[in-house]
């Protein structure tokens, strides 16, 4: 979206200097495209800095430019002339491709605000057929030009007719798929209720078994099933927690909170599995961005899944050494971020996996017969997790050496 419109901004300023120079911009080409590069523009720039505010500034912008090419083929019909002319013919193309825009940018408003760009056209048609025909000179362009019009105000309809209906289709769509999904939500959420029940049941009863066995074999035996239905679980949870993601209307809860407590409160939750293995675990604050981590904009609990599920990768795939996370400020130019880095000196992984992991059910433990056990969600889910939250998410890794994965996220807007 803001490169469309800063492409917009920046071509309509190209393609008036250049009709200036040669003579073909009209008095009202002077000044009212400078003025549309500048709303494009700033258009742009809102998409970075305030995306909520889009759905208020997109129809003003779609009325200016509707506004401005009405006004352009009434003024090329008064007194033809060259520019005018020029001005009309290219016009006449540029319309469909607004009437695509508005459909695009605004689907509920496309209808609309090409309907009425239509009426304002068939209705300097029907003018036009009134008016005196000027002869001699430009004034025997006066039939092209109502020829012109007249392609137009019989095409065009066509044209809003099939964009609404591939609207209607995606409405559609979107919706069959809301209720595909809600139905596999529904039994994913019935079996892992029916399976995850009757498994914390039996961790409870391996427990209380655990506190009456003397034996050393036997608590042996007692452990193994204790991790297998501690897998299990994790398991189930994963694939709850991957297909929940796939929901298209799932929303961000954007807030303002402490994103250095929520790491140390990490550091908290994992520190004795770290030390279990006899593997470091720190947090690493940039030094002058302590303040402005403190009050970060984003949805928390998202954040703190992404780190958790990278924490809890990077210290499965560590034998020796140990894992920091580093945090930050991340100074874009047109938007505040943090960047948050999750290091461990692991066993890493090959250049050749790199993108593959992030894609569901991937494990390279049979391609490196490393023995962790996991299901391949992991990085998935937090792939899902930062593009959700707008950011973005890259890997830096060498075999045996360890890996970095470095999560990019924006301030969100908490209104
Ligand atoms: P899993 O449940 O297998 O951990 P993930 O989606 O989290 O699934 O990770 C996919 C694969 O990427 C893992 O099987 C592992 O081989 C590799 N991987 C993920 N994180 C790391 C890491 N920090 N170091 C080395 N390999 C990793």
């Amino acid at each position: 979206m803001t490169g469309v419109a800063l492409l917009a901004a920046i071509g309509t300023l190209v393609i008036w200097l250049t009709d200036r120079q040669q003579g073909l911009a009209t008095a009202w080409d002077q000044w009212t495209i400078p003025l549309l590069s500048a709303l494009y523009f700033g258009i742009g720039v809102l998409h970075v800095v305030k995306p909520r505010c889009m759905p208020w500034a997109l129809p003003p912008t779609l009325i200016a430019t509707s506004v401005y090419l009405l006004v352009a083929i009434h003024l090329a019909m008064e007194g033809p002339s060259l520019p005018k002319l020029y001005a009309l013919t290219s016009l006449a193309q540029m319309i469909p491709v607004f009437y695509v825009i508005a459909f695009v940018a605004w689907p509920r408003g496309g209808a609309w605000i090409s309907g009425l760009t239509y009426a304002g056209l068939l209705a300097q048609y029907l003018f036009s057929l009134q008016a005196p025909m000027p002869t001699g000179g430009w004034g025997d362009i006066q039939p092209l030009t109502q020829k012109a019009l007249l392609a137009s105000v019989l095409i065009h309809p066509a044209c809003i007719l099939a964009l609404s209906f591939i609207v209607h289709l995606r409405g559609q769509l979107s919706t069959s798929q809301q209720e595909a999904f809600k139905g596999k939500e529904r039994f994913l959420a019935m079996l892992s209720h029916e399976i995850r029940t009757p498994l914390q049941a039996m961790l409870g009863t391996i427990d209380l078994l655990a506190l009456k066995l003397n034996g050393s074999a036997e608590t042996r035996a007692l452990d193994r099933l204790r991790n297998s239905a501690t897998q299990l679980d994790t398991h189930l949870r994963d694939v709850t927690e991957f297909t929940r993601l796939e929901d298209p209307a799932l929303r961000i809860q954007a807030d303002t909170f402490d994103l250095t407590q929520l790491l140390n409160d990490l550091r908290d939750d994992w520190i004795e599995r770290a030390q279990a293995k006899g593997l470091t675990l720190s947090i690493d604050i940039a030094p002058g961005d302590q303040a402005a981590l403190q009050a970060v904009t984003s949805d928390a609990t998202r954040v703190r899944q992404i780190v958790c599920n990278l924490i809890s990768n990077a210290l499965k795939y560590t034998l020796v050494g140990g894992v920091t996370v580093h945090a930050s400020l991340s100074r874009q130019p047109l938007a505040r971020g943090m960047t948050i880095v999750v290091e461990d000196s692991g066993v890493g992984i090959a250049a050749q996996y790199l993108e593959t992991i992030f894609q569901p059910y991937v494990r390279l433990e049979d391609a490196r017969a490393l023995r962790v056990d996991g299901t391949g969600l992991g990085l998935a889910v937090v792939q899902r997790l930062v593009d959700h939250l707008g950011g973005q998410l890259h890997v830096d890794s060498h075999p045996d050496r360890g890996s970095r994965f470095t999560v990019e996220l924006p301030m969100a807007d908490n209104g």
